[in-house]
């Protein structure tokens, strides 16, 4: 029998008690992390226990295999139904492509599991759906929205959520994301079209110099070295963060939906092997790529789609031996239009997200751009201590000027890094003394920068420490 987390186990109990009580299409919503395929094959064992036939629905080719292969390693005996499969089809499990399976007689099924159930809605998958009228469907998912904005509720009638991804950070199956917001795109004159921002409109807002430059230029402030997968906006966008990180004298490659299978095969293992630090892409990684030494993000492509941005956060979040956290540099204000990545979200039928009441605001700190919640760190900064907060900025408000990146300010950058750190300890008047004493700074400036804080901390309403 297939070993699960206690949470999985939970899951998988909410989910039949949903189907007992009557919802015969029922939503799997697993985060990043959560460990959808365990639960998948934890599902599929016991209805075959049950002398059930089940099918199993992916949307593209690649999955299929990659879906055999696990079935194999959790030994569930099944067949495939996909073009020149060798597989023997008298399985009482088949995993199926949608295309092929359109196409082909279908085999009987009690129990139907549509992956990635949030691309459900097509034509292939509501004739799916009207074939198989009798059979129980779940369907799994990290984000059961269409890529329009809509739900799921023409399908499914129920959503069991297995796991806040809070509890999966805390329990580390998932590593906690530290936030930088340097700046926030002004998206008010751009064109929505098909549900999401203009795809022209916003290329046209993100690639330029200035913004490329304070990309490179806050990466090495906040997450200096760290294996990073860039989000761009087009294909050109990608490709000229690239040239600005090369530039700088730091390793980076581009791919994007062109790329022939080949180069992107090579290109994604020297980047596994650690050949180079940045890769930068357009339209391509956002399900699938599984690099957990990965450790930060930079979104560079404005979405309204929740989708994309928690899967383009998700690709970063799984645990490795060589980190701690993982960063996220959001230079398209994602974090403003969706909220933090690890917010408890209620998901609806309808498309729509409940956040609940107590939803954190997001909060930029002025002095090294931290995106975080006021709620839990009421006092100050959680990364340099700084003590004010400033509402977001606009890009065109903000410091967006051009910087011309020199070997010497790279490394005053990084040494920025460090004293926001230290500054960050600092609570007393004693505490600023010393630092002042340490980076030789005259007197007065422990004093001024003890009275700044004592002012926001009464200003606040919070204690001071003497
Ligand atoms: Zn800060």
């Amino acid at each position: 029998m297939i070993e699960l987390r206690d949470y999985q186990h939970d899951g998988i109990g909410r989910l039949f008690a949903s189907i007992r009580g009557g919802n015969k299409r029922v939503i799997l919503q697993a985060s990043t992390g959560a460990g959808k395929t365990r639960l998948a094959a934890r599902i599929i064992e016991m209805a075959v226990a049950k002398q059930k036939r089940v099918l199993f629905c992916v949307h593209r080719k690649e999955l299929v295999n990659q879906t055999s292969q696990t079935l194999d390693a959790f030994e569930i005996d099944h067949g495939i139904i996909m073009a020149s499969n060798p597989r023997k089809n008298d399985h009482a499990v088949q995993i199926a492509s949608i295309q092929t399976l359109t196409r082909r007689d279908k085999p009987n099924a009690d129990l139907v599991i549509i992956d990635e159930c949030h691309l459900s809605c097509s034509m292939s998958y509501k004739a799916i759906v009207e074939h198989y009228a009798d059979a129980a469907f779940i369907g799994l998912t990290a984000t059961p929205v269409r890529s329009d904005g809509k739900g799921l509720g023409e399908v499914y009638s129920d959503i069991v959520s297995v796991v806040p991804m809070t509890q999966l950070i805390s329990e580390g199956h998932l590593v906690k994301p530290r936030v930088f917001a340097p700046f926030t795109p002004d998206l008010k004159k751009v064109r929505i079209s098909k549900g999401d921002y203009d795809t022209d409109d916003v290329a046209k807002l993100m690639d330029r110099k200035e913004i490329t430059a304070d990309i490179v230029r806050h990466w090495l402030t906040s997450a200096p070295d760290r294996k990073t997968i860039v989000f761009a906006s087009s294909v050109q966008h990608s490709k000229n963060i690239v040239a600005e990180f090369i530039e700088n004298g730091i390793s980076a490659k581009h791919l994007d939906a062109n790329s022939p299978a080949a180069e992107r095969d090579q290109t994604l293992q020297e980047w596994r092997d650690g050949q180079f630090t940045v890769l930068s892409n357009m339209g391509l990684f956002i399900e699938g790529l599984d690099i957990p030494a990965a450790s930060c993000v930079i979104l560079a492509r404005p979405t309204k789609s929740l989708t994309i941005y928690l899967q383009a956060v998700g690709r970063i979040m799984r645990p490795h031996e060589s980190k701690t956290d993982c960063v996220i540099l959001d230079c398209a204000g994602l974090t403003y239009e969706h909220g933090f990545v690890d917010d408890v979200r209620e998901w609806t039928l309808n498309g729509k997200i409940k956040k609940p009441k107590d939803a954190p605001a997001v909060h930029i700190c002025e002095e090294c751009f931290a995106a975080y919640s006021k709620a839990e760190h009421p006092n100050e900064c959680p990364e340099c201590g700084f003590v004010t907060y400033v509402e977001p900025k606009v890009m065109e408000s903000a410091n967006v000027e051009m910087v011309e990146l020199t070997p010497s300010l790279i490394a005053d950058l990084r040494a920025k890094r460090i004293k926001w750190l230290e500054f960050g300890r600092c609570k007393t008047l004693d505490d600023f003394k010393e630092l002042g004493r340490l980076r030789g700074y005259k007197q007065g400036w422990a004093y001024i920068k003890y009275n700044d804080r004592v002012k926001w901390l009464q200003a606040n309403g919070f204690a001071v420490q003497s």
